[in-house]
């Protein structure tokens, strides 16, 4: 069956519970059994909840896996996948990754005796560079965030798989309407489903899906042995917000392309980063590996950071706010707002100028999106 089909279909069947064409939300701690270790399956909601088996079934079909885990955060998946690997073991990471990501690894796991590598994955090549005998996982994200970077997913899990490495791709971005990793070679994929799986803004939550069982068994014992799991009513909202993602998929990157040839046009805006333009420095490999280039969009204006603050402040259609992947609109500013807390320098040493403003497009009617943003420019 075909992607959309079996984001609806998958998963759950309605004659296991009395027809109930939705999974029913079960919160309960735990399970009556009816005698010492005789259950039906579940024990202590830590370990499994029926509401959450039925999330992550459909997880695992849609990004064409085998097995998932369902985790109460993007990060406590990243958490559980990290902790595959032990003290002396070595990780080659995407220099940009989320910042909650480089947070944990630089500032928790390397204090365990893991030991990162921080490489630009565009190019294959600092990745063979960096690999050494220790080196026992890849960590990739694409694309990247703000700068909407992208890594040559197949590419890098070859480099990898030939090395017996495992690699990871974070592919919240894109989601699996738009990039199938484990397709691509990945080994693990992990989502925030904070963002597009839900998308509606009204759950934090996180998965990893593969098709290794050796591995699914590690996370998995990761996941009842830390703990960090979804609740019932969680993973319904996440399993709902499924249904809908070909849909809003679609009309979210329908809305992108309008915005870009938008933003291209206007006067101020010096600068369009969107995998879709030619212009984009690895355009062929997004071109190769997503289906669309998604509704991530990031460009400069030729101003200050207070000129910055101006555009995105007051708008009427678009939430000034920090997270992506929802049905509204939601614009950004990093020089006063994610990425506030780094040095100018560093900043413009990683390519994030003063005006830089990162747009995850949302599925309103694009002239109304289009008119905010205008108004926005003309603001300063
Ligand atoms: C938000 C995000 C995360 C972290 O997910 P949470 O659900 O906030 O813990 C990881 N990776 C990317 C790309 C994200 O956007």
């Amino acid at each position: 069956m075909h992607f959309e089909t079996r984001a609806i279909h998958a998963g759950y069947d309605p004659f296991d519970h009395f027809g109930a064409v939705n999974p029913p939300v079960f919160l309960s701690s735990t399970f009556a059994q009816s005698g010492p270790g005789k259950h039906q399956g579940y024990e202590y909601a830590r370990s499994g909840n029926p509401t959450r088996k039925a999330l992550e079934q459909v997880l695992a079909n849609i990004e064409d896996g085998e097995y998932a885990c369902a985790f109460s955060s993007g990060l406590g998946a990243t958490d559980s996948i990290i902790k595959l690997l032990s003290a002396g073991d070595h990780c080659v990471v995407a220099d940009d990754v989320y910042g909650g990501t480089f947070r944990i690894f630089d500032k928790t796991f390397s204090r365990f005796g893991i030991e990162f590598t921080w490489v630009d994955t565009t190019d294959p090549a600092n990745v063979a560079a960096a690999l050494k005998d220790n080196t026992k996982m890849l960590f990739l994200e694409t694309p990247s965030n703000p700068l909407l970077k992208i890594s040559d997913i197949a590419a890098l899990t070859k480099l990898a798989r030939d090395k017996g490495i495992t690699s990871v791709v974070d592919n919240t971005f894109a989601s699996p309407y738009l990039q199938r990793p484990l397709e691509l070679g990945a080994d693990i994929v992990m989502h925030s489903c904070t963002k597009y799986l839900g998308g509606h803004s009204d759950v934090v939550m996180g998965a990893a899906v593969t098709r290794d069982q050796k591995l699914h068994e590690g996370i998995s014992f990761n996941q009842n042995a830390s703990g960090a799991v979804p609740g019932g009513l969680d993973c319904y909202l996440v399993h709902r917000g499924i249904k809908t993602l070909g849909v809003r998929m679609e009309k979210a990157c329908d809305n992108a392309e309008q915005i870009v040839s938008f933003l291209l046009e206007h006067k101020r805006v010096t600068k369009v980063f969107y995998p879709a333009l030619d212009a984009h420095p690895n355009h062929d490999v997004a071109a190769k590996q997503m289906k669309r280039f998604g509704a991530m969009i990031s460009f400069e204006i030729d101003g200050s950071v207070a000129d910055g603050e101006k555009v995105v402040s007051d708008r009427r259609v678009w939430t000034l706010g920090e997270s992506l992947g929802g049905v509204e609109s939601l614009l950004e500013h990093p020089a006063s707002m994610t990425h506030a807390s780094i040095p100018k320098e560093l900043r413009a040493k990683a390519g994030l100028n003063d005006g830089l403003i990162r747009l995850s497009v949302g599925i309103e009617d694009p002239r109304d999106l289009i008119e905010d943003l205008r108004n926005g420019l003309e603001s300063y």
